[in-house]
């Protein structure tokens, strides 16, 4: 009943050049054959490349960042409205890479997912622990706290309007992948403590996996009872990798 995500992060990456071989690639591969809403989160100047290159495909646009504000002096910022310009669905909110080099915290990234879920767009909230956290035993404390932060801010019944992603810091890009099991525990963490305040939004809440999702390991990873998909950064470079992991549904 949830239906599975499968969305890539292309992060700063790419060209006009590269992006149009990539979008020609996932526009005509993502088909009927693919069970799953498929995504791409592109770098902020390539959304009108994206929009119109993604235009009657299967693959909706989204964007990797949102401002928790909805205009005027923020030098550098994007607004959700402008996001809406280029018809993003979606938009990646509290990613790992935004925590730790942009210093963003939990109550900004609660903030940015208030600003998305306002305009209608579908904030992917991003929380994870990092290796050291994990290590001295935190790491389900970690989420939940980041988690909690949002579920303060916009409320239960929002969560029927997002999707969680569950990416371990030490999983980002490693190469190093969370086993199934350690993914789905922690999914299954998450969901219980959406469930201790409404069990129905609680069932319906998509929570994809994300760090070093490849396609040796996607169809594991998506069996798992509570992984509803994946947050894919560098796999979903390379057309044919990302397919592959859309097909592993
Ligand atoms: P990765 O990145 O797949 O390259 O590990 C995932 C992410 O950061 O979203």
């Amino acid at each position: 009943m949830r239906r599975t995500l499968i969305a890539g992060n292309w992060k700063m990456h790419g060209s006009l050049s590269s992006n149009a071989q990539l979008l020609a690639a996932l526009s005509s591969g993502v088909d009927e054959a693919v069970a799953a809403d498929v995504l791409v989160c592109v770098p902020f100047p390539y959304l009108a490349q994206a929009q119109l290159a993604l235009s009657g495909s299967k693959v909706v646009l989204g964007a990797q960042d949102i401002s928790e504000r909805a205009q005027g002096a923020f030098t550098g910022d994007v607004s959700g409205a402008m996001l809406q310009d280029f018809e993003c669905r979606y938009v990646l909110v509290g990613h790992s890479e935004r925590r730790c080099l942009h210093g963003e915290t939990d109550v900004q990234v609660a903030a940015k997912a208030a600003a998305a879920l306002a305009l209608g767009i579908v904030p992917v909230v991003c929380v994870g622990e990092t290796l050291a956290q994990r290590e001295a035993g935190q790491a389900a404390q970690v989420v939940a706290t980041q988690l909690a932060a949002v579920l303060k801010h916009v409320g239960v019944a929002a969560f029927s309007r997002l999707v969680v992603a569950y990416e371990p810091v030490w999983a980002i890009g490693t190469g190093r992948t969370a086993s199934a099991a350690q993914a789905q525990e922690m999914h299954s963490g998450l969901r219980a403590q959406v469930a201790a305040l409404d069990a129905d939004v609680a069932a319906g809440l998509r929570i994809v996996y994300g760090g070093s999702v490849k396609p040796e390991n996607a169809f594991e990873l998506f069996a798992m009872p509570d992984i509803d998909g994946g947050l894919v950064g560098g796999a979903s470079l390379v057309a044919e990798d990302f397919l592959t992991i859309c097909r592993a549904v």
